[in-house]
């Protein structure tokens, strides 16, 4: 009766453990998957941020170029009034917020006119002014402004009036345009955004949140720039440590018109503490979807644990009845099981002892009953005679006081009847008393044959009986015993091969010849008297005869 189901209470043990594992393979491949994920989406973001910045900026520049050819077309045509010049320079710089100043020097570097007004200016050692002066068009590397104090970039290409260079027409751009270009793409901080000469100096940089800082300007990236900048800008999209240290997803762009690199970083810690707590959101999320779900199963296997429970309660109540025959169903669990079969070990001891008390009983009765049969037979032998199976003469003797009050309590009449067998004697000494015995047996049959069932036959001793009559006259014992003695007269007892004819002498007496004096007792007595008196006189009158008192 061994449940199938090899459920134990330990699977609930093994069912936590296996949950925790799986919440933590769930976090991990969560994290790894969305990490994985999102840095290409990353690579991707940080590209198409590259690309758009980059054409803005390359467009930014185009601008600036185009703008300094306007407005060297203008200085040209002002070149030789230089009140003229000068207005217009300050109007210019009025007009164009980008432009912090503008300046025309004289191939000595002089600046002689300038929208600042200062015309103590020298430019002769700059980079540009040498460069403009070369013929060249160019942009100068980021610098501090002497007028502003903030990075500004220069502008310069040769003015020339008759194919020769009169003049060095400089532009002093601030970089306000140019931060706001790289902040647009930036509004919620996510990206660093480094714009830098190809020599690795920077023009503007963003920190995070922060506006792009003025401090950056003019500064390194990296001590090994050349060869980081080669690095990277082979690369294109790819993850690596920064200047700062940090690990990042950046994209690098040469602007070649410009001579610049654009770089556009972003963080990856950053990103992935973000995606470790969504995992973890994730997670609980899960978790709790788990328990919710986890909760049936839970209600199931306690409802496993408290059924069987139930059953071994009510099986104790069944045993407590009396009922040992129905085991309990055992299941599993092994605390359980042990419990079951405990019960059901019980319940075989208690049938075993029940059977064995049973058997003992059964036995018990048997004994009983035999006693009662042998008892029985003791009583039968207290009352019969062995060798006739007659009453004996105490028995008859304690019964007729009885039937003698019967009779005068219903008025019924009552005979005794007396019975000798003649010269028995004689039948004894000459074939021995085993014969003797044979003859009183057959007169025994005899007499009970002819008797009615409410006689009552007895021996009275010897060859002797006695018949009580009830509810029959002296007249009707008379004519039962005259019957008794024709019948005797056929019997022939079979003796050592000869025939031997019997007779028997009767005496009757009738209650109603008994005075009613003292007891039944006394009364009984005077009537067996009566009949003995009768029985004594057939036997003087000759014998084999029937006399009445
Ligand atoms: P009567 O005709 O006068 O009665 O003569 P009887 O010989 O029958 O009378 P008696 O009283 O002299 O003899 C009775 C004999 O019966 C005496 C005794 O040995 C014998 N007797 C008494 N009881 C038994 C018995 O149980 N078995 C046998 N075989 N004989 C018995
Ligand atoms: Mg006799
Ligand atoms: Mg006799």
């Amino acid at each position: 009766m061994v449940e199938k189901r090899p459920l134990r209470i330990s699977i609930m043990k093994h069912f936590a453990l296996a949950f925790l594992a799986f919440c933590i393979i769930q976090i991990l491949t969560f994290q790894y998957l969305a990490i994985t994920k999102y840095e290409e989406a990353l690579q991707n973001n940080v590209q198409e941020v590259d690309e758009r910045l980059k054409a803005a900026v390359e467009k930014w520049q185009a601008e600036k170029m185009a703008k300094l050819q306007q407005l060297a077309e203008e200085a040209n045509r002002l070149l030789n009034d230089r009140e003229k010049l000068q207005a217009w320079l300050v109007h210019e710089t009025r007009e164009f917020s980008e432009l912090d100043a503008i300046g025309v020097a004289d191939p000595a570097g002089w600046v002689w006119a300038n929208s600042t007004g200062d015309n103590s200016l020298n430019v002769a050692d700059r980079a540009y002014f040498k460069a403009a002066l070369a013929g060249k068009t160019v942009m100068s590397e980021p610098v501090i402004s002497r007028v502003t104090g903030s990075p500004v970039l220069v502008q310069a290409r040769p003015l020339y009036l008759g194919g020769k260079i009169q003049g060095i027409l400089i532009v002093t751009l601030n970089l306000e345009h140019l931060r706001e270009i790289l902040e647009m793409v930036n509004l919620d901080g996510d990206f660093q955004i480094y714009l830098t000469t190809a020599t690795g100096t920077t023009i503007v940089a963003s920190a995070e949140r922060k506006l792009l800082d003025k401090e950056q300007s003019g500064q390194r990236l990296y001590p090994d720039w050349k060869a980081i900048m080669e690095d990277r800008l082979y690369r294109q999209v790819h993850k690596y440590q920064n200047h700062a240290g940090e690990p990042v997803v950046g994209h690098w762009s040469y602007l070649r018109k410009a001579d610049w690199v654009l770089i556009v970083e972003s963080n990856i810690n950053k990103m992935a503490d973000q995606l470790r707590l969504l995992a973890f959101e994730v997670a609980g999320i899960s978790l709790l979807l788990l328990i919710a779900g986890i909760m049936p199963l839970f209600n199931y296997l306690s409802k496993r644990l408290t059924q069987p429970l139930e059953e071994l309660v009510e099986a104790t109540q069944r045993i407590a009845a009396g009922d040992y025959s129905s085991p309990v169903r055992v299941y599993s669990y092994r605390e359980i099981e042990k419990l079951a079969l405990a019960i059901n070990e019980m319940m075989a001891q208690l049938q075993q002892v029940r059977a064995e008390a049973e058997a003992t009983l059964d036995e018990l009765q048997e004994q009983r009953g035999e006693l009662e049969r042998r008892n029985r037979l003791l009583e039968e032998m207290a009352i019969t005679d062995p060798l006739t199976q007659c009453y004996n003469r105490r028995y008859v003797m304690n019964r007729l006081p009885s039937e003698v009050a019967h009779a005068l309590r219903y008025g019924e009449p009552l005979s005794v009847i007396m019975v000798d067998v003649d010269y028995f004697k004689n039948i004894n000494d000459t074939y021995g008393h085993l014969v003797g015995d044979e003859v009183l047996r057959q007169v025994a049959d005899l007499l009970r044959a002819s008797t009615r069932k409410a006689d009552i036959l007895g021996r009275y001793g010897g060859e002797e009986f006695i018949i009580i009559c009830p509810s029959t006259s002296g007249s009707a014992a008379s004519q039962l015993a005259e019957r008794m003695r024709q019948k005797l007269a056929e019997v022939q007892v079979d003796a050592q091969g000869e025939k031997l004819p019997l007779s028997a002498s009767f005496g009757v007496a009738d209650l109603v010849g008994v005075p009613s004096l003292g007891d039944y007792k006394t009364m009984a007595n005077e009537l067996v008297n009566r009949a003995d008196m009768a029985l004594y006189r057939a036997k003087a009158e000759g014998r084999n005869r029937v006399v009445m008192v």
